[in-house]
């Protein structure tokens, strides 16, 4: 085994794996850092990051009880005038739906096959019925169709790690898979969010799913990482000149408009700062 015993997965490590495992290998593994742009527009590209990670705040502050005025004073005195929309928008669709106890920027984990599981959640609401219900804030443009979002390595990881370990917050020891959906809501857009349901046969698909993805990782050789054969997902990864797949990375427009959204593209907020909770 390559992964050293304590290796965490996550879903950017998983979903990197699921994109291409050689990535995985040197991001993660070699520990390679590669000095390219993920975008040609590099200043672009970070203010966008930093506009996300503002505003990603400015929920947070929300939803842990800062007062409203306060917050719309950052908002007007901010430089990116489409932060001002994101937030017009939050207050409109958002605040209505809120109703129950909130876990703002919690992290989760569990255990599977042997190694330990993680997901940072931006809110989970334990509403008065009993469901839970995890939020996810995004800054992207595009809103991508609902079937490629079920299908994403962050959904299913966060609806099973919750539905693994969610019970700590319900003081009831145990939730199930019914319980929990999965709220995608796109801060550019004034419209619901996209919602998301779990049940007992998904979750049951997801511990199959994951177990065997973290054994093959686990168990696959060095030499073994192979790189992507789609050769469109090179165009947004750092280490394409690395990897004789280009030099040039995409523009931002289309990064926008593809369905390679990166975390890292989201700069979500430092969940270094906020509490652990393990089952
Ligand atoms: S450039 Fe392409 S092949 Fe190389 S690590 Fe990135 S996604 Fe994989």
């Amino acid at each position: 085994m390559i992964l050293p015993a304590d290796f965490t997965f996550s879903q950017s490590n998983l979903q990197d794996y699921r994109d291409c495992p050689y990535r995985f290998y040197l991001r993660y593994i070699l520990h390679t850092r590669w000095p390219a742009l993920v975008v040609e527009d590099a200043l672009k590209f970070e203010q966008r990051g930093q506009s996300g990670a503002r505003f990603h705040r400015l929920v947070q502050q929300y939803l842990l009880g800062v007062p409203e005025d306060r917050l719309q004073a950052l908002v007007t005195s901010d430089a990116d005038p489409d932060l001002s929309q994101w937030w017009e928008n939050f207050l409109e669709m958002i605040p209505p739906l809120l109703e129950g106890e909130r876990f703002v920027e919690t992290t989760l984990t569990t255990s599977l096959a042997e190694h330990r599981i993680l997901a940072k959640y931006d809110l989970i609401l334990v509403q008065p019925d009993g469901h839970l219900v995890i939020y996810d804030w995004k800054t992207s443009q595009k809103k991508p169709r609902k079937d490629w979002l079920e299908d994403r390595v962050q959904t299913r990881l966060y609806q099973f790690i919750l539905a693994s370990s969610g019970g700590v917050l319900t003081n009831q020891g145990k939730v199930t898979p019914e319980q929990i959906e999965m709220r995608y809501w796109f801060a550019p857009h004034r419209t619901a969010p996209i919602t998301l349901h779990n049940n007992t046969d998904q979750f049951e698909q997801d511990r199959e799913y994951f177990t065997s993805l973290i054994n093959e990782i686990a168990n696959k050789p060095a030499d073994s990482f192979f790189r992507t054969a789609d050769e469109a997902r090179c165009r947004f990864c750092v280490y394409r000149a690395h990897c004789d797949r280009g030099t040039l990375g995409g523009d931002f427009e289309s990064l926008e408009d593809s369905d390679q959204q990166t975390e890292e593209f989201e700069s979500l907020p430092d969940f270094d700062q906020i509490s652990e909770i393990e089952f």
